[in-house]
């Protein structure tokens, strides 16, 4: 059994905590790996170095600091199949998809490339008589990333590369379902040229968090997960002084107008809904035609592609559409919830539960689920899912199906399907989402715009990446300055001492 370690000071370390959590490879069912679950007082001493190498690194003038971030693009590209081979051993994610994961967090890395422009600050001259203004844009010091199993490459790239390249020391906590991906990229950091002990990875589980959270050297959070878990994390960072972003769950719906290309849209709901097992943020989970002949039509469209998607493990390569979810737990959690739309009356249109898969019986496998007249008050309705199941819920107008999605808890995603741009429009501009897209399902935004939910998906202030991201990892100091010699008595500005 493979034993993992935490990444301390450039060098792979055992922890001493004794307490283990299994890392499963969700396709076969069987434990691969052990991840450490770390203690309190090995939390606390990697923070304590990274504080020490953080001086050093922030003092780093941030062209140079850029120049590691080249490089490590250079070797992730270099990388990208290993890279993609590890997130789908132990996520369970196509190889395509995988390699889709590491592509979205590089693209945060060659934005950070150009970081000294985003850091650099901003100069009043002669604000008064010979008074000069700057502001510059200052590390926070030691900062921490705590991620989720989903996206294995692209969210602790998405935490790393904005966050070090401010000149932060950063202490990564992965999720301990999904932690190799995240030490193999502490590795070609540091073949990159960053500093031992500027990034140290730290697995483990609450008690690090709490760890995390408690420790007064650690300037700044930055959270992806669960809704429970984010509020939890703001609440307790916030509480502790701490600077916090914390994005949490989603339930994203897509709206389809009758005058939408209904092929495309079924198109779009299939890949959205279903793509990596509906373990996504920005999946669709809800979609809500408009008028019932919209429904009727769209349904009609939607089953022979759901009844067409294979479901295997990523070693069968191209011909799997999504593979297995992450856990044994996961999985029976989904069907429980499948059985209690059943319960509930909403109409089962085609039933996922008890998928096996020949030669891999104990993987954690369920087949694609997709459900009729789901009304809001159903726990599927209510419940983000995290799984391969698509809930159709019927709206007789427009105005009720903006009102269902802003009526909705979360807000991360969502979309519309139409040919009228006045509707996109009104969409667009009336919805209370932090991401929409128009005849687009999965509107996450290029790596120099940035991403981030309202609502329950999201807790704090600024979105991750992008601008937002300079401005979360760093605090402004602004200077006010005058020099005497340049000024007569009385404030006014002596040009005959220039001469
Ligand atoms: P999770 O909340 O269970 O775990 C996320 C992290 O929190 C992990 O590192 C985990 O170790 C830690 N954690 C778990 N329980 C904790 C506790 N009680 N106290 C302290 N820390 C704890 O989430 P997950 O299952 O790994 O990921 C799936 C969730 O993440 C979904 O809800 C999904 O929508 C969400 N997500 C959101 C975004 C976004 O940007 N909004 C992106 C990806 C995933």
């Amino acid at each position: 059994m493979t034993e993992l370690t935490n990444w301390i000071d450039g060098a792979h370390v055992k922890s001493g905590s004794g307490r283990f959590s299994d890392v499963f490879n969700p396709a076969t069912g069987e434990v691969q790996a052990q991840t450490p679950l770390s203690s309190v007082d090995e939390l606390n001493d990697a923070v304590a170095r990274a504080k020490a190498a953080q001086v050093g690194w922030g003092a780093t003038n941030p062209q140079r600091r850029a120049r590691v971030m080249m490089a490590f693009g250079a070797l992730i590209n270099q990388h990208m199949d290993e890279l993609a081979e590890l997130v789908a051993r132990e996520h369970g994610k196509t190889i395509p998809d995988a390699k889709g994961d590491v592509q979205r967090g590089l693209e945060v890395v060659e934005v950070c490339m150009g970081a000294p422009h985003m850091l650099k600050g901003e100069f009043t001259d002669d604000g008064g008589p010979g008074i000069d203004l700057y502001s510059m844009r200052q590390p926070l010091g030691v900062v921490a990333g705590i991620t989720p199993f989903n996206f294995p490459a692209m969210i602790p790239m998405w935490k790393m590369a904005p966050a070090l390249v401010a000149g932060n020391a950063m202490i990564l906590k992965p999720s301990e379902r999904v932690p190799s991906t995240a030490l193999r990229l502490a590795e070609l950091l540091q073949e990159a040229g960053l500093p031992d002990g500027v990034l140290q990875v730290v697995n483990g589980d609450k008690e690090v968090v709490d760890a995390i959270l408690d420790n007064d050297d650690i300037a700044a959070v930055g959270f992806v997960g669960s809704t429970p878990i984010a509020q939890y994390i703001y609440g307790r960072a916030a509480n502790n002084g701490k600077r916090a972003q914390c994005f949490g769950g989603a339930k994203n719906h897509m709206i389809i107008m009758p005058d939408a290309d209904l092929d495309k849209a079924a198109d779009a709901l299939v890949g959205a809904g279903y793509g990596a097992a509906g373990e996504r943020c920005m999946a669709i989970s809800v979609a809500v035609p408009v008028g019932q002949k919209t429904a009727d039509a769209l349904i009609e469209r939607l089953v022979p592609r759901v009844e067409k998607l294979k479901v295997g493990p990523y070693t069968a390569g191209e011909d799997v559409d999504y593979g297995p979810v992450i856990t044994a737990q996961a999985k029976s959690r989904i069907e429980g919830l499948i059985d209690s739309g059943v319960k509930e009356g909403a109409n089962l249109v085609i039933d996922g539960r008890g998928f096996e898969l020949q030669g891999y019986e104990k993987g954690f496998f369920v087949g694609p689920s997709l459900f009729d007249n789901v009304t809001p008050d159903m726990e599927i309705y209510r419940e983000e899912i995290f799984g391969p199941v698509l809930s159709q819920v019927r709206a007789e107008t427009y105005e009720d199906a903006l009102k269902l999605t802003m009526n909705n808890p979360y807000g991360n995603g969502t979309a519309i399907y139409t040919a009228d741009g006045d509707t996109a429009r009104d969409f667009a501009h009336r919805v209370n989402v932090g991401m929409v897209g128009i005849n687009f399902p999965i509107p996450v935004p290029l790596s120099y715009h940035t991403f981030g939910g309202w609502k329950k998906s999201a807790f704090g202030d600024l979105n991750q990446y992008g601008p937002d991201a300079f401005r979360f990892y760093t605090k402004t100091k602004t200077v006010t300055a005058r020099w005497f010699s340049g000024i007569k008595d009385g404030g006014e500005f002596n040009f005959k001492a220039m001469d």
